[in-house]
């Protein structure tokens, strides 16, 4: 019998939340994520075209139950194209909400045709407002471009702008009540991300990691932190308020305290092929279904037998834990 309804998992969790990649290609070179001399980039013919990926969203829009679509990467606005994909996703019905996760180099020219084109949100992913450090972390010299393509961001509309950081033991751990003051004065919604282990280099180290007990105790020094209260549910930052409010403090604690349980994120990379998770080590081709002319419900019914087999949880604590092999900016973070 051919299966019906949304994405749902053996444990009953439902995924509504689909990441998209649009280029495993890279401006920056961050250290916990892609090596200095960059990776094998994916052949160009594996690379679903504009009209393949607008046609997957169609078939997760209207067939599957997704309601939220996040273009990411790689970095996604290297992509050309991407102002074109986003129109044509916005005018699915139903209308997913859109945003992108970006690290903002070229968003000061871009954010306002985005918004124009229907995008409605943009992560932006900021470790550090130190010069050094930036290209220390990142191997460019390109803070200035990731600060004004915030502000360009924020005066688009693209709000709430929302920032992401990983800390790095010995580059940026010192720097995490800084990066919230300076967020805070413009009004960004800031939120530490764990760091994973999903760098191509395998440079991972538990014991190195800055956790977010940790976060959480540097920043309570300088702020007075509270619970805020909108609730976690599947959102994975846990929020505080700051100094009693409105603004908040995200801290996304992905390995000490895992949000598996409540997960409702479906990933596909940019060679079509769908993740159940971050660090799932299998993938479903959805790109050779769609170019041997598989039909929309074809394409629905591979895309829930992927999610169907969805582990519980992704396992790092276990001694049998194992990396996948695509690195994070090949699966889409
Ligand atoms: N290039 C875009 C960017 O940096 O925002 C989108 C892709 S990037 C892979 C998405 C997010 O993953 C970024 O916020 C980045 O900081 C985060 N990230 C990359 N590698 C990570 C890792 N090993 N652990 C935790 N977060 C990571
Ligand atoms: Fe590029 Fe994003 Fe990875 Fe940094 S985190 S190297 S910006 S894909």
């Amino acid at each position: 019998m051919t299966a019906t309804g949304g994405l749902v998992d053996r444990f009953g969790r439902t995924a509504t939340d689909l990441r998209v990649s649009l280029t495993d290609k890279c401006n920056l070179r961050c250290t916990y994520c892609m090596p200095a001399e960059g990776l094998d980039w994916l052949p160009s013919d594996k690379l679903l075209s504009n009209d393949e990926i607008v046609r997957l969203v169609q078939v997760a829009v209207t067939r599957l139950g997704v309601h939220e679509v996040r273009f990411t990467g790689g970095e996604p606005l290297v992509r050309r194209g991407v102002l074109d994909i986003v129109e044509r996703c916005a005018a699915l019905e139903p209308r997913p909400q859109l945003s992108i996760t970006t690290n903002a180099l070229g968003l000061a020219r871009m954010a306002a045709p985005l918004a124009d084109a229907g995008l409605d949100r943009v992560n932006v992913s900021l470790d550090t407002v130190r010069q050094d450090t930036f290209l220390k972390l990142t191997l460019r010299d390109r803070l200035h471009d990731v600060i004004a393509g915030l502000a360009a961001a924020d005066a688009a509309g693209l709000r709430p702008v929302k920032v992401n950081a990983v800390l790095m033991r010995g580059v940026n751990d010192d720097q995490a009540p800084e990066l919230l003051r300076w967020c805070l004065e413009r009004g960004y919604e800031l939120r530490f991300i764990e760091q994973m282990p999903l760098d191509a280099q395998h440079g991972w180290r538990r014991d190195e990691m800055v956790t977010a007990a940790e976060i959480l105790d540097m920043l309570s020094r300088e702020f007075d932190l509270t619970d805020a209260e909108e609730p976690r549910g599947s959102a994975p930052a846990e929020l505080f308020s700051v100094n009693g409010g409105p603004a908040t403090v995200g801290v996304i604690a992905s390995v000490t305290r895992p949000f598996c349980g409540d997960c409702d994120r479906v990933r596909l990379t940019a060679d079509g092929q769908v993740r159940n998770c971050l660090f799932a080590t299998d993938e479903s081709d959805l790109r050779l279904a769609l170019r041997a002319g598989a039909t929309d419900e074809e394409i629905a019914d591979r895309w829930r037998a992927a999610v169907a087999p969805k582990l519980p949880g992704h396992g790092i604590d276990d001694v049998t834990f194992l990396q996948p092999s695509r690195p994070m900016s090949a699966i889409g973070g």
